[in-house]
């Protein structure tokens, strides 16, 4: 994945796609800011945060 790849989903991700940056945390990488994209190591309390944002978003 390059670089713009990388912008452009994380542009459209965080308005309009979240299936796509679930999907991204679950093949193992980044969703947060602060390491988007690259891979996770163990779970990630920046990517964690968001996700449980992005459930309680849905619920409403
Ligand atoms: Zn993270």
């Amino acid at each position: 994945m390059n670089n713009e790849e990388k912008k452009e989903i994380k542009i459209k991700g965080h308005v309009s796609r979240p299936l796509i940056l679930k999907e991204m945390y679950q093949q193992g990488l980044h969703i947060c800011s602060v390491f988007f994209g690259d891979k996770r190591e163990g779970d990630c309390l920046f990517c964690l945060e968001i996700l449980t944002r992005m459930k309680n978003e849905s619920k409403k």
